[in-house]
């Protein structure tokens, strides 16, 4: 077996040098952070502590990001993994705050990074672009000096039979349903997929009430035991893995391993799965199958670093994790093929929040070093702490890696993209008539092309060509360069969030005037304190 890919490929070496600012004038923020999980968090603190003022945009309503998501009903952490971590994170975060150092934007979804030109009005080198308040949806910008985008990532799905129907949806859809609002997704439910995340959200349901059917897990997590090295690096990791198993075994969950749901089974909504046993390529082993009655189906199968804003912005992205991923190219200190643009936790490939949190104070230090000011030392023990949770994350995505027998079992009924409804039989048309990769599939039969803009389907559209032409599917032969995100894998989208055509309008007209003042969304600073009290240990 080759040698487990590590967590975010490394830039050349020429690339790593310490990131210095080229002259320009004065911008309106030192750095804007994009994302307020661990690592935006993490890298607004940094910046902040290092004296630079730092501007934090967020899609939510509170800072927390996907580890630590919360709110009032959740606030005294006892869904979290970490928690007084996360209130010792919030208090240094709102004392920023309060001192004007850091301002929080929540519920702004930033669509583009623009790199301006060094002498372009406002000064900044960044220009970011973002739709505030949901429902005014208002334009909204800030120039900075550099850029962090921690934008984290989101659950990997694979298509079955049945996966449309209601009850059907991301173990990571559940475990924000219950994280963030104490809303349990279901009474029977069956946690499908691969990796450790599935532990945390079976033990949550499960603590919570939930009756958890079964934990289906692809991979097989005996796997960790034949790399012992990635392992012994990452012994902090243990404790939290075997607490999860340990609340799963008193509650009687069985963890099934080399098992998957192929298919789902219901009327109006999810009645059933059907699970069965798969080889090391995820084939079913014929005469394995059987049912298990679930009103909820929560499954995931890995994570896709969320790297639209960086590629747009002409970082330069390379393949992985897993097919259909990209990951933002990143020296030691964050920053990526642009200059002043920096990219910190699941951007760089999927490594956990702790991870997270360790790229995010390394690229808030880089970004406010970048903006002029004077930064202390990296503490000590910090670059082997990152070291062991990269090898770890390295093992980890080996462990549970999809392998392409998945392709095997949707049949030619099933819905591959669900935003254009397209099925497994009309790609299969399309391949038929020569589409040879995601692009043209999607020129051909409409997958990728709706709402979601392939962030569900692409990365499978990808493997069932592959497979189809023999290719094996992974999804990466059929690329023109299978390390990098060429146009023909989807992964490009010049806006990464849903924008209003009148904002879109208004900014092609303030161009067609060469207008570049910066708009403001005139949306206050979001005083977290405010919102809810700063949450507790237990
Ligand atoms: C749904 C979900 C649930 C998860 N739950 C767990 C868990 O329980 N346990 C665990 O170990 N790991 C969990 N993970 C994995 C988790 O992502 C990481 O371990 C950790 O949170 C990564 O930190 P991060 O700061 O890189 O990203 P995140 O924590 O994902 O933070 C990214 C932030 O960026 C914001 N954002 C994204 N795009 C934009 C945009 N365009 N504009 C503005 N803001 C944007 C998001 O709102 C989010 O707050 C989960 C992942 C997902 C997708």
């Amino acid at each position: 077996m080759s040698s487990p890919p590590r967590k975010g490929p490394d830039l050349p070496n020429a690339a790593r040098e310490p990131a210095a600012r080229p002259a320009a004038g004065p911008a309106s923020w030192d750095l804007a952070v994009i994302g307020a999980g661990p690592a935006g968090m993490t890298a607004a603190i940094a910046a902040a502590d290092a004296g630079a003022r730092a501007v934090v945009l967020d899609l939510g309503a509170r800072p927390g990001g996907q580890y630590w998501r919360w709110g009032p009903a959740t606030g005294d952490g006892r869904y979290h993994h970490g928690w007084p971590a996360f209130a010792a994170l919030l208090r240094r975060f709102t004392t920023h705050q309060a001192a004007g150092r850091i301002t929080y934007r929540s519920g702004h979804a930033v669509f583009q990074v623009e790199p301006l030109a060094a002498d372009d009005a406002g000064g900044g080198q960044f220009r970011v672009h973002a739709v505030a308040d949901e429902r005014r949806r208002e334009y909204a910008a800030v120039e900075a000096a550099a850029v962090v985008v921690a934008t984290g990532a989101y659950d990997r799905q694979l298509p079955v039979p049945g996966w449309t129907l209601p009850g059907v949806m991301a173990a990571g859809a559940a475990q924000s349903l219950l994280k963030g609002s104490a809303v349990v997704a279901g009474r029977r439910v069956v946690v499908a997929g691969a990796g450790p995340f599935l532990l945390p959200v079976a033990a949550g349901l499960a603590r919570a009430g939930a009756r958890v059917v079964a934990v289906v897990e692809a991979g097989q997590p005996a796997g960790y035991l034949r790399r012992p090295a990635g392992l012994a690096a990452s012994w902090r990791k243990l404790p939290e893995a075997g607490g999860y198993l340990a609340e799963l075994a008193r509650h009687r969950v069985p963890v099934l391993r080399r098992h998957a749901v192929i298919a789902a089974h219901g009327g109006e909504r999810l009645s059933s799965v059907t699970v069965a046993r798969i080889d090391a390529g995820w084939a079913v082993v014929p005469g394995t199958e059987r049912a298990l009655d679930a009103d909820v189906l929560a499954a995931g199968y890995g994570f896709i670093p969320q790297v639209e804003l960086l590629g747009e912005a002409g970082a330069q992205l390379a393949a992985g994790p897993g097919p259909g991923a990209f990951v933002a190219l990143a020296g030691p200190d964050q920053q990526t093929t642009v200059p002043g643009l920096f990219a910190a936790g699941e951007t760089t490939g999927v490594g956990g929040a702790d991870l997270a949190r360790i790229e995010g104070a390394a690229a808030g230090r880089a970004a406010a070093r970048y903006a002029g000011r004077p930064v202390a030392p990296e503490r000590r023990g910090t670059r082997r702490s990152r070291a062991a949770l990269g090898r770890f994350a390295a093992v980890m995505e080996s462990v549970h890696a999809v392998q392409p027998g998945w392709t095997r079992w949707p049949d030619d009924e099933t819905v591959i993209c669900r935003c254009e409804e397209v099925t497994l039989g009309e790609l299969r048309t399309a391949i038929s008539l020569g589409a040879d990769d995601a692009r043209s599939a999607k020129l051909l039969a409409r997958p990728g092309m709706g709402w979601c803009q392939g962030r569900m389907c692409g990365h499978a559209v990808s493997a069932i060509i592959d497979s189809e032409a023999g290719r094996g599917g992974s999804g990466r032969t059929g690329t023109r360069d299978p390390g990098l995100a060429g146009p023909e894998t989807l992964a490009s989208r010049p806006l990464a969030q849903p924008v209003p055509l009148r904002v879109l309008a208004a900014l092609a007209e303030d161009s067609a005037a060469g207008d570049s003042t910066v708009e403001d969304s005139g949306v206050e600073d979001t005083a977290v304190e405010e919102t809810v009290g700063p949450p507790e240990p237990r």
